[in-house]
């Protein structure tokens, strides 16, 4: 009895012995710059809740507006009953503010990726992904079928060499990138990918969840950020992150939101995102364009953040956004460090191999625009502490 489904068990305890397992604490209350686990208060220092905007107070009055008028569930999908004016006019207001002529909204920014790709490339067409692209575009990449060709993180040479010897063959050719990418916090070279793609003549996509209400003016996205409108075919997002909800999106002309809008399979065949999601979003939107405050906050918060911590000896990688990575080394001893910052109020997670090349485990820093000075310098002080007690700094 019972043999068929022991290999789950042993595989979850294989995991704890490797240091594999992870712990999922859960929150006691809202999103913030302090959150509350098990009745304490820490400091909270790993949530993508860039803009503090998952708690505002203007954006839960618009949802309860929208939920009276609306309801919660969209009862269907999008392509049967599930359409609702609040998607359309996510959706009109989302293109407009990323100056792009149309956009459509997804449940999520992964499923924005299971139905960019596939539905963009498929058997007999070859796909080029950078090698630290996101897991939900490694997924989607496979589930289009299409071949999937890897090249070397940011490499543009390697990118040219790859869809040269891809020149060939009848099928379309599509180069998808992260815009921010997560681990490291630098930034695509976009306007050398749109180059190289423009001269072979293949598609581009960029995925730009965590430049999404962060790049740009006024978080309008690494498009604006690199003044490439127009010349970027697939603009794939999150409202998951700066936005404070849940939520996907593809920008781009009004063909090909159209043509996912038919053809993407999370826009058949899962129901639409909820009239909360939806409403908040679009607050969200709302006060990202009237001021840029917000974003200002956030990489002020990260700058100062990243250049306190390398003051103090440590090594904050090559980031070029509010992303913080507090390079330790060996796992064990980047979960150990989280352990101890836990302890002393500072909830800040490892991140270790697979997720980053082993030997580079870290403390993946996360500040946001809800953040105070007085919040920042109470964690580099526990940052200062822990790595002064591990000898990680002052060596
Ligand atoms: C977070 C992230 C996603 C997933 O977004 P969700 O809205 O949480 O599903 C997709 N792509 C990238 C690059 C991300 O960082």
């Amino acid at each position: 009895m019972g043999t068929r489904v022991d290999f789950m068990g042993e595989e979850l305890d294989r995991m704890k012995r490797e240091g594999l397992y992870g712990t999922i604490r859960a929150l006691d209350g809202p999103q913030g710059a302090w959150i509350k686990i098990d009745g304490e208060r820490y400091l909270n220092l790993c949530s993508n809740n860039y803009l503090g905007l998952a708690n505002d107070d203007r954006v839960k009055v618009r949802v309860k507006r929208e939920m009276t008028r609306y309801g919660v569930g969209p009862g269907a999908v999008r392509t049967i009953a599930g359409t609702m004016r609040i998607h359309l006019e996510l959706e009109r207001r989302l293109a407009e503010f990323k100056g792009a002529e149309a956009a459509v909204v997804l449940q999520s920014g992964y499923c924005a990726n299971v139905a960019a790709i596939p539905t963009l490339a498929g058997e007999g067409d070859v796909i080029f992904s950078d090698s630290l692209n996101h897991a939900s575009i490694i997924d989607a990449c496979r589930l289009s079928r299409a071949r999937t060709v890897r090249y070397e993180h940011s490499d543009i040479r390697d990118l040219e060499r790859q869809l040269a010897e891809h020149m060939d063959g009848p099928g379309r050719r599509l180069v998808i990138t992260d815009g921010v990418f997560s681990m490291d916090g630098d930034i695509a070279r976009l306007p050398e990918i749109v180059e190289a793609a423009e001269r072979y003549g293949a598609i581009t996509a960029v995925d730009d969840a965590h430049g999404e209400g962060v790049l740009g003016r006024g978080g309008r996205g690494i498009v604006d950020h690199f003044g490439l409108h127009g010349r970027v075919d697939v603009e794939i997002g999150t409202m998951s992150k700066a936005f404070g909800s849940v939520g996907g999106m593809i920008a781009g002309s009004s063909t090909l939101v159209d043509f996912v809008r038919q053809k993407a399979r999370p826009n058949l065949f899962s129901s639409a995102m909820t009239v909360p999601d939806a409403a908040a979003n679009l607050e969200a939107l709302e006060i990202m364009s009237e001021s840029d405050g917000l974003v200002r906050k956030l990489w002020d918060n990260g700058s100062y953040l990243k250049r306190r911590l390398s003051e103090h000896g440590f090594d904050v990688g090559r980031s070029e956004t509010p992303i913080t990575p507090v390079i330790i080394g060996e796992a064990g001893d980047a979960r150990n460090f989280s352990a101890r910052l836990f302890e002393r109020g500072v909830f800040a997670t490892a991140i270790v191999y697979p997720t980053v090349p082993k030997g580079t485990a870290r403390i993946r820093v996360m500040v946001s625009a809800a953040h105070g000075r007085e919040d920042l310098d109470f964690g580099i002080e526990q940052f200062v502490r822990t790595g002064t007690e591990m000898g990680v700094i002052g060596r």
